[in-house]
């Protein structure tokens, strides 16, 4: 029978790599909730919400309606990429100063209730990998199985930089380094639902360990 599994954990530690890996090997569908906060966020950065003209973030409340999101399926690239009022933004929401200013945006309460809303949604049907910060406190505190991810920050941060650049991105590894951290911070001392361990989550420390060893631990861990 089909299960829920929640993946939760720090900014970089690869839950989205390992979490579509889990879902093809399953047959299950994958839901990346932080590309729902990044196209979130790069709605209110165009519109000048964050670090920008208008520069008040709580103008975003107000037109949180007007956001359209989804994910289609890409038959080719064997993953679902994020649509924002029927434009793809897969690309546009990876960036660095799309990074540097989500944690803020995750913040809000109105768009928390928003995104988690459908992402109960989507979760309806059994068979789901869903990850993000969130999924096994909030989201799904009833999945059958939940995935706490860490890695030292520094790891994280070169996995990322190393990423960034391959997409041909200007960072620098410092600056990689702090938006992790910053992220971090923002993410587990945030008022509405922090990213936080859940009770029953089993913890998962992939600082030493590549990803055949990562995925074949959770394979086993969703057929257990
Ligand atoms: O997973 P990813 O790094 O793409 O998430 C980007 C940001 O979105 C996180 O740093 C966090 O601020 C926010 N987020 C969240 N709750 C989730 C998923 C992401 O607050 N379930």
């Amino acid at each position: 029978t089909k299960i829920t599994i929640a993946i939760d954990g720090y900014s970089s530690t690869g839950k989205s790599t390992i979490a579509k890996q889990l879902a093809k090997a399953l047959e299950y569908v994958y839901v990346d909730t932080g590309a729902m906060y990044r196209a979130v966020t790069l709605y209110a950065m165009r519109r000048g919400f964050v670090d920008g003209s208008k520069n008040d973030i709580s103008l975003l409340s107000g037109s949180l309606s007007e956001i359209k999101l989804r994910f289609e399926y890409n038959e080719v690239l064997g993953y679902s990429e994020m649509y924002l009022n029927d434009e793809n933004v897969e690309k546009d929401i990876r960036t660095l100063e799309v990074s540097k200013n989500v944690s803020r945006v995750a913040e809000l309460q109105e768009v928390r209730e928003k995104l988690v809303h459908m992402q109960q949604e989507m979760g309806k049907s059994k068979g789901i990998v869903m990850d993000g910060r969130d999924i096994g406190t909030v989201v799904f505190p009833d999945a059958e199985l939940k995935v706490f991810m860490t890695a030292s920050a520094d790891k994280r941060a070169y996995r990322r930089y190393k990423e960034l650049l391959d997409k041909g991105e200007k960072v620098t590894y410092e600056d990689v380094l702090k938006n992790v951290e910053s992220r971090d911070y923002i993410d587990s001392h945030r008022e509405f639902s922090p990213l936080r361990q859940a009770e029953d989550a089993i913890p998962f420390d992939n600082s030493d360990m590549g990803l055949e060893e990562q995925f074949e631990r959770m394979y086993n861990f969703a057929l257990r």
